[in-house]
C-alpha cells in the first residue's frame, strides 16, 4: 500500500532464526504491510511479504545471511515496490523479550545498548540477542531513525514486591536478580485496552483477566490499567500448562527425576521447556488442536491433558479474581484463547456463581478471526475474545516516545 510521504513506524520482531515486521502510519492504528522471513543464517531462507491480513503477497527463497541482511532486504522492499520513502520513517520498534529494569519502552542509545547486553542477556539468553541483534541492524541501515525498545517484561514491572519475590534466600534477589518478571506483557496490555473500550469504561476503572493463550500462555491480573499480578516467572516456564512446558510444579519433583535419571542440567531444562506440556502429557502434539482431534476419537492421554491444559487456567483466573476482588471481564488472545471455543467453554464451565456466565452460541461463534463478547448478557463478568496485536501496540508505543 502506497502512501502519499506520511510518517510511518517500522515494527521488528526477531526471533532467533526468524523476522517478523509491520509497517503502521504513525498516529495511527492503520497496518499498511508486513510480512515474515524465516530460516535467517540458511541458504534457502524464506520471505514473505503480506498483507495486513496475512495474506502472501510475494514469495521469495534465498540466501539471508543474518538479521542485518533481513533487515537490509526487508527495506529494499519497502522503499522500492512498497512506495514508501526512508524520510517517512519516523521510528524503528522493536520487541525486546527481556528488559530487566526496565517498566517502559526506552529509545535506544548506547547506556540502553550496555544495559541489555550485560544484564538482560544473560536473564534470556534464548531471545535478547536476536532482539539486539535487530536493533544493531536497524541502527546500521538506517541511521538518524530512532530505535524504541519495547519490553515484553515491562506492562509487569507494576507487580508489587510481596506478588513477585520468591520465598528463597533473599541473597540470590540481590546477587542473581531472581524475581518474577513476567512476559507477553505488551499483548497482556494491549487486550486490556481493549477490553475497557469493550466495556465503555476508562481503563483505569477496570478490573480485567487477561489469558494470553498461544504456543506460550500466560495470565495477568490487570487492576486500573496496571499489571497486579501475572503468572509466568523467572521465565517463561512457570504458570499454566502451554504446548511443550510444564508451568508450575513443585521444584523436589525436578530434582528427584534429575537424580533418579542422572540428568544433566541441560536435559532437564530441555525436558521441561520442550517436552512437557501437552506434548509431554498426551505424547501426540504440543497444538491444542491435535489434542481436541485426539480426544475425539477416543484417546484417553489426549483427553487428560486438555483437561488439565483448561483446569490450569481455570485456577488462575479465580486466584486473579481473588487478588482484584471481583472483575469486570475476562479477555481470552492468542493462538488458542482467540480460535479454540471447546477449551474457553471447558475453563468457564461452573463460574456462575463467581459472575462468569458464558453464552455457548457466541462462544461457538468466536472462531477464525471474530472477536467479541461470548458472556451471556446476565453476567455480571464479561468475557470477551479479543485478537492480541503486539505490533500495533509497539507502534502506538514508539509514537508516544518520539
Ligand atoms: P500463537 O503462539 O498465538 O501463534 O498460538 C499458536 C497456538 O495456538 C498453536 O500452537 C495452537 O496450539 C493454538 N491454536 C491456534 N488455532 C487453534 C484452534 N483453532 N484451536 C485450538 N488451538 C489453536
Amino acid at each position: 500500500m502506497k502512501t502519499s510521504g506520511e510518517a510511518i513506524n517500522l515494527i521488528l520482531n526477531c526471533g532467533s532464526s526468524s523476522l517478523k515486521y509491520k509497517v503502521f502510519k504513525s498516529g495511527t492504528e492503520l497496518c499498511l504491510t508486513g510480512g515474515l522471513v524465516e530460516r535467517i543464517g540458511a541458504p534457502d531462507a524464506v520471505i514473505t511479504h503480506n498483507a495486513c491480513n496475512g495474506k502472501a503477497l510475494k514469495k521469495i527463497t534465498g540466501e539471508v545471511s543474518n538479521h542485518s541482511a533481513a533487515i537490509s532486504m526487508v527495506l529494499e522492499r519497502l522503499l522500492g515496490e512498497g512506495g514508501f520513502g526512508k524520510k517517512q520513517l519516523k521510528a524503528v520498534g522493536h520487541r525486546v523479550v527481556h528488559g530487566g529494569k526496565y517498566s517502559a519502552p526506552v529509545i535506544v542509545d548506547n547506556e540502553v545498548k550496555k544495559y541489555l547486553k550485560e544484564v538482560t542477556f544473560e536473564l534470556a539468553p534464548l531471545h535478547n540477542p536476536f532482539n539486539y541483534e535487530g536493533v544493531t541492524a536497524a541502527e546500521n541501515n538506517l541511521p538518524g531513525v530512532p530505535n524504541v525498545a519495547v519490553f515484553d517484561t515491562a506492562f509487569h514491572q507494576t507487580i508489587p514486591d510481596f506478588a513477585y519475590m520468591y520465598a528463597l534466600p533473599y541473597r540470590y534477589y540481590i546477587k542473581y536478580l531472581v524475581r518474577k518478571y513476567g512476559f507477553h506483557g505488551t499483548s497482556h496490555q494491549y487486550v486490556s485496552i481493549q477490553a475497557a473500550k469493550m466495556l465503555k469504561k476508562p481503563l483505569s476503572k477496570t478490573k480485567i483477566v487477561t489469558c494470553h493463550l498461544g504456543n506460550g500462555a500466560s495470565l495477568s491480573a490487570v487492576k486500573f490499567g496496571k499489571c497486579v499480578d501475572t503468572s509466568m516467572g523467572y521465565t517463561p516456564l512457570e504458570g499454566v500448562m502451554m504446548g511443550t512446558r510444564s508451568g508450575d510444579i513443585d521444584p523436589a519433583a525436578v530434582l528427584h527425576i534429575m537424580m533418579e535419571e542422572e540428568l544433566s542440567m541441560h536435559e532437564m531444562d530441555t525436558i521441561l521447556n520442550r517436552q512437557s506440556g501437552l506434548m509431554g502429557v498426551s505424547g501426540i502434539s504440543n497444538d491444542l488442536r491435535d489434542i481436541i482431534k485426539a480426544e475425539a476419537s477416543g484417546n484417553k492421554r489426549a483427553a487428560l491433558a486438555f483437561k488439565m491444559y483448561c483446569y490450569k487456567i481455570k485456577k488462575y483466573i479465580g486466584a486473579y479474581m481473588t487478588l482484584l476482588n471481583g472483575a469486570d471481564a475476562v479477555v481470552f488472545t492468542a493462538g488458542a484463547g482467540e480460535n479454540s471455543h471447546p477449551m474457553r467453554a471447558e475453563v468457564l464451565k461452573n463460574m456462575e456463581n463467581i459472575g462468569i456466565i458464558t453464552d455457548p452460541v457466541l462462544n461457538r461463534a468466536m472462531v477464525s478471526g471474530r472477536v467479541g463478547e461470548i458472556s451471556a448478557s446476565a453476567s455480571p463478568v464479561k468475557v470477551f475474545v479479543i485478537a492480541t496485536d503486539e505490533e500495533l501496540m509497539i507502534s502506538a508505543l514508539a509514537d508516544k516516545m518520539t
